[in-house]
């Protein structure tokens, strides 16, 4: 599945890194890096970082719909 950052709502809140470290990274005080193919066993994770996000800058991949499977 696949992950988006709207990193233009970002606030670097970093609630995501916490809950999801495997996924998203921070990268000095608010610069946000993540890798948008998620695999399977951190998609619980990848989904309460979406929950957890302050400013709802995470989209799952059935939202995003880019194909695939
Ligand atoms: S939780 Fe949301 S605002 Fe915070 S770093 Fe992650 S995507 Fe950005």
């Amino acid at each position: 599945m696949q992950v988006v950052v709207d990193l233009t709502r970002c606030q670097g809140y970093a609630q995501c890194v916490f809950l999801a470290p495997e996924v998203f990274h921070l990268h000095g005080e608010e610069a946000l890096l993540y890798d948008p193919a998620v695999p399977d066993d951190q998609f619980e994770r990848v989904r309460e970082a979406a929950a957890a996000c302050p400013v709802q800058a995470i989209l799952l991949g059935e939202e995003v719909g880019s194909g695939g499977r």
